[in-house]
């Protein structure tokens, strides 16, 4: 439900950033929860984005039962939602201003090409650099991707201090693809910028993810927000909820009891009669409650609550 900004605001600006490509599981509504609450808290705005940037990977409808979702549970975002598939002049402005600068090279290098190469941190595998010298005369590129360089430092409000070396650990990543898509990485850096977002909270799954970002925003002089991963759910076996490891969605649940669960599964302590309150109630005291120091400050957890275990 779109909310009008209230009269005081501080210069917190916080989001949610959920991708269509299937319905609302635990796993987001877990990074819903937890942004807008440290925004709300912070008497700051909490923006909304649907990441649809990467069209072949998007879902007809995912979008519109996420927001659905979302009202039924009783989530109250600030100003016009703002969706990645019209942001596509942005992205070339970025894509421009980083060729002008030097920053990217284009790549013609096939999956099969890098097969060989060696893993990165992240589990993908490094580009071992072939065009970085340049392409054979006649070749037209496929992708653009940025020099992977230097190491980037930075202090996870949750998770603590961070630092990666982006050539040793990451390597040359992509931001055009060879399918003509823009990378989620360069997507999301120009859209928090635009939004004014100064405070990330996100899953903990995109910590990696992390320092590719403030690369580019330094690359592109924007000034980078504040990053609060939080822990991702697992079942009892330790595996990530996803839309991959066919959780099922949560739309049909009752929104008391799974606000609860999360709040739970967020370090909050939510008393138990709480799952059988009204949502209105479930708000009211999440509202009042909220600590971020409270989040358990680990990269994942397993949600204890019988109910919600993956299919
Ligand atoms: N769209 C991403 C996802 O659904 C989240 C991006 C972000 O929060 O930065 O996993």
């Amino acid at each position: 439900m779109k909310k009008n900004f209230p009269v005081r605001m501080s210069a917190y600006v916080g989001r949610f950033a959920p991708s269509p490509s299937g319905p609302l599981h635990f796993g987001s509504l877990v990074a819903a929860l937890g942004s807008v609450l440290e925004a709300r808290r912070q008497h700051g705005a909490w923006l909304l984005r649907i990441e649809d940037v990467d069209t072949p990977r998007t879902v007809p409808g995912a979008a519109d039962t996420i927001l659905a979702t979302l009202e039924r549970y009783g989530f109250e975002w600030d100003g016009e939602i703002m969706w990645q598939s019209r942001r596509r002049d942005a992205y070339d402005a970025a894509l421009a201003r980083l060729r002008v600068d030097g920053h990217v090279f284009p790549c013609i290098c096939t999956r099969r090409e890098m097969a060989d190469s060696t893993l990165a941190r992240d589990g993908s595998r490094r580009y071992p650099g072939t065009c970085r010298a340049g392409l054979p005369p006649g070749s037209t590129p496929r992708a653009w991707r940025v020099k992977a360089e230097g190491v980037i430092r930075f202090d996870d409000a949750i998770q603590g201090p961070q630092t990666e070396d982006l050539a040793r650990d990451i390597g040359d990543y992509v931001v055009y693809r060879a399918d003509g898509q823009f990378a989620y990485q360069l997507a999301v850096v120009v859209d928090d910028a635009a939004q004014g977002v100064t405070h990330v909270v996100r899953g903990a799954d995109l910590l990696g993810s992390t320092a590719r970002q403030i690369q580019l925003q330094q690359l592109l002089g924007l000034r980078a927000p504040i990053y609060a991963h939080l822990p991702v759910a697992t079942n009892a076996a330790g595996e990530k909820l996803s839309k991959q490891t066919l959780t099922r969605a949560i739309d049909d649940d009752p929104p008391a009891r799974t606000l609860t669960t999360a709040l739970a599964f967020l370090g909050q302590k939510p008393p138990a009669a709480l799952a059988g309150a009204s949502r209105t109630e479930v708000w009211k005291w999440a509202l009042a409650h909220w600590r971020l120091e409270n989040v358990p400050q680990v990269r994942q957890l397993a949600v204890s609550d019988s109910g919600w275990r993956a299919q």
